[in-house]
């Protein structure tokens, strides 16, 4: 067992590093407060290859691995504690890749390429208003009418669609329909890349509305409303009613990145909280010496490391299964995901508020810019990709087995 990053590996998060640093870190804040947009983020990100890591270099990727995708989402959220950077960032990594495994080559061809570019998004389109956890109960539909299929319902809390229109190429979400009857539960699901703005021009049938977020301001979430949406043939992803699976495929990647996004976040506070502890004095010494913070440190700084190593094992283990090892299945990637996802997160809400409290009254204020990363976090303590119960249930069925749980 080797603990070490290879060369290339440790070569990849150097120049990471020094991106984030110099690109981000000077400016998170004013991404957090929507002063700096992300699609000239987005830009910036591609520029430097950090859009579709693993994608394949025939569409503009880099051929990278999901280790790699997960090191560039930590130092991201280093550097911008507010997650919308390394948001963005796994999301394109995440997404992207279903449309590289399941698409037609005609759209991974045209569409691939603008997201790696910068100049597309593809989102998310799975939650709806009466609940975004059910996945095989989903409602909006796809009904195929002449030569297209027109997708019909409400899509909820759906993250980036401002950020299509707002984008040249502009781009979509991979939309989760149902084809089949609703007593089909997940046999009866198709998702398609459903396009709001393609080569510029806005698709009709559709309307939404951004929703007003506690934290992250940087990326916007919404309401949509698909109106009769066409979607080519073309567009669909996989087979027909063969939806679901791909749909938690999806969700697997995204919870690996997103507890390296959450790890990056949790640094950032523990650094923040290094440097306060040993200056800020009370009763006349640091308050690092009480004990009661130095051993809160510490446990919540092991507790960090092992996280780590668990965001690492999800992503090496993702990275076996694509590259072909049949020793790791699609399940090891979902158990691994939904470890990493449910470990990393809690613990990074939990450090941000044992941080905040080590701040004192100071955290309470914009300025000390802690609670920023809070409500970053945040997002994914309560639900985005997976809320924590249901991160449990699939580590429960595929440990314990699904005939109990
Ligand atoms: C910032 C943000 C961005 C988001 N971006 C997107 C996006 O891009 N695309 C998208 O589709 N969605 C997005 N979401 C929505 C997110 O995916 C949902 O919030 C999540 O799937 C949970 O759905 P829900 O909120 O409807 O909760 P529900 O499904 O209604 O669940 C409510 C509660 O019940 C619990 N629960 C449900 N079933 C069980 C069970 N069987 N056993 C025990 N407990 C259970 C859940 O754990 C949860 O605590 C986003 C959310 C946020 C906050």
């Amino acid at each position: 067992m080797d603990f070490g990053l290879s060369r290339e590996d440790k070569l990849f998060l150097e120049s990471v590093k020094s991106f984030a640093e110099r690109v981000i870190a000077p400016r998170w804040v004013e991404i957090d407060e929507g002063k700096w947009s992300i699609e000239e983020v987005a830009a910036k990100l591609a520029e430097v290859g950090l859009i579709g890591i693993p994608l394949s270099s025939k569409y503009g990727g880099q051929d990278g691995t999901f280790l790699q995708a997960a090191l560039a989402a930590e130092e991201l959220a280093y550097a911008d504690p507010s997650l919308a950077t390394p948001v963005y960032m796994l999301l394109e990594t995440a997404w992207p890749y279903m449309v590289q495994l399941y698409g037609r080559e005609e759209v991974k061809g045209e569409v691939l390429p603008e997201v790696t570019a910068g100049r597309a998004f593809i989102g998310i389109g799975s939650t709806e208003p009466q609940g975004g956890s059910d996945v095989a109960s989903f409602q909006t539909k796809a009904v195929k009418e002449g030569d297209v299929w027109r997708l019909y319902g409400e899509k909820n809390m759906v993250t980036g669609v401002t950020t299509i229109l707002n984008l040249p190429y502009g781009g979509g979400v991979i939309a989760i329909t149902r084809t089949g009857k609703l007593e089909d539960r997940h046999r009866g699901i198709t998702v398609f890349l459903a396009l709001l703005k393609r080569r510029g021009r806005v698709s009709p049938g559709f309307s939404h509305r951004d929703w007003e977020e506690i934290g992250r301001h940087g990326l916007p979430t919404g309401y949509l409303r698909l109106e009769g949406l066409p979607v080519e043939e073309a567009f669909m992803l996989g087979e027909l009613n063969g939806g679901f699976k791909i749909a938690m495929e999806g969700f697997n990647l995204a919870r690996t990145i997103i507890g390296a996004a959450s790890i990056g976040a949790a640094r950032w506070l523990m650094d923040k909280a290094l440097e306060w502890i040993k200056q800020r004095v009370v009763f006349g010494r640091p308050i690092a010496s009480y004990q009661a913070v130095s051993f809160k440190f510490a446990e919540l700084y092991a507790r960090l490391e092992s996280a780590k190593l668990a965001v690492y094992k999800a992503a090496w283990v993702a990275d076996r299964h694509y590259s072909g090892d049949t020793a790791f299945t699609l399940q090891d990637v979902a158990t691994a995901g939904a470890m990493a996802k449910y470990l990393a997160v809690s613990l990074a809400v939990e450090i941000a508020l044992e941080v905040m409290k080590w701040f004192g009254g100071a955290s309470y204020f914009k300025e000390t810019n802690v609670a920023r990363s809070l409500l970053g976090v945040l997002s994914y303590y309560v639900g985005a990709e997976g809320a924590e119960n249901i991160l449990k249930l699939i580590i429960a069925r595929n440990i314990i087995g699904r005939e109990f749980v």
